[in-house]
């Protein structure tokens, strides 16, 4: 049996679209149109096409995007400084700072200084702590776009195992957490787990987001399981690929994300969700 594709450019695509109608009606309706100011520090050329995806994304949907690109000798006060304008310019609802910032920027700092309440990727500590309570206000991307990918699939998450590959503060414990919070039994494997093979061969839904091609294996997969991957590699021959052995796994698993198009489609839409909340928000 060959695994059913999540196809998240679709998936993105159905949202980015209702999204579009929303933000024309709150235009209309209030007068705000939701604008997100997207900072880059540098000249890291992913980075660069992830912040002019972003910018395209936004025009799309009919949001007001700034682009704020910023040389690497930026420094961390001249980068606060403009995060305190962004924090009260009254067209601007949502703030990204494109990470990684150049290593003598700390990002901690930078990260706090940006409003909780314009905090579009849900790193503040404060929208952090919303979350870990099951209250959030601004829920990080790509874990919402993961969620949204395991919905899409008709599974109730609800006493499912889940296994978490990868614990980083952006990815692997945001989706953690919501799985807890939608009721899936939750494990987080990382580099220190001890026979970590066995762990995902339990899980009913597995998140891969580590960081290492063709990492996850069939003989790690239980048939049927619903695979999500939220790697994304370079080969040397230039490919892309996520952390998960796609061509091989799908023949075991029931469900299966593809890199490209799959969670990085998600995560750009709902960024513009999370702009577009913020937006309603302060038009109340
Ligand atoms: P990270 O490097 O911060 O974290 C990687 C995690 O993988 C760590 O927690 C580590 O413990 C774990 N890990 C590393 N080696 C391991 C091993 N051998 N066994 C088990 N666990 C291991 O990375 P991140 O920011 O969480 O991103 C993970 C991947 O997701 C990267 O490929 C990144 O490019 C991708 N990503 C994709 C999107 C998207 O929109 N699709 C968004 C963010 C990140």
């Amino acid at each position: 049996m060959s695994a059913q594709i999540i196809d998240g450019k679709a998936l993105a695509l159905s949202l980015r679209e209702s999204i579009a109608q929303e933000v024309s009606l709150l235009q209309k309706n209030t007068g705000v149109q939701p604008g997100l100011a997207a900072v880059l520090v540098g000249d890291d050329p992913a980075s660069a096409i992830y912040v002019r995806n972003k910018k395209i994304a936004c025009e799309k949907a009919g949001l007001y995007p700034q682009e704020h690109l910023l040389p690497s000798s930026t420094t961390e006060e001249a980068l606060l400084d403009l995060i305190h304008q962004l924090n009260v310019d009254p067209k601007i609802h949502g703030i990204l700072v494109q990470l990684p910032l150049p290593p003598h920027i700390e990002s901690k700092a930078i990260l706090q200084a940006v409003s909780p309440e314009k905090d579009a990727d849900g790193f503040h500590p404060v929208n952090v702590g919303r979350l870990v309570e099951g209250d959030p206000v601004f829920v990080p991307c790509t874990p919402k776009g993961v969620i949204h990918m395991i919905d899409s699939t008709g599974l109730d998450i609800g006493g499912k195992r889940a296994v978490v590959i990868g614990r980083s503060n952006i990815v692997g414990k945001p989706i953690a957490m919501l799985l807890l919070h939608r009721h899936a039994t939750v494990t987080i494997c990382h580099s220190r787990t001890k026979d970590l093979p066995s762990v995902v061969r339990e899980a009913d839904i597995v998140i891969a987001a580590i960081g290492k091609p063709f990492f996850v294996t069939p003989d790690m997969i239980k048939e049927g399981a619903v695979v999500i991957d939220v790697g994304i590699n370079r080969l040397d021959n230039g490919k892309l690929v996520g952390d998960v052995d796609f061509d091989r796994v799908k023949a075991h698993a029931g469900w299966i994300t593809p890199v490209p198009g799959g969670v990085g489609p998600m995560t750009i839409a709902m960024l513009l969700q999370n702009t577009l909340e913020s937006a309603k928000r302060f038009a109340q």
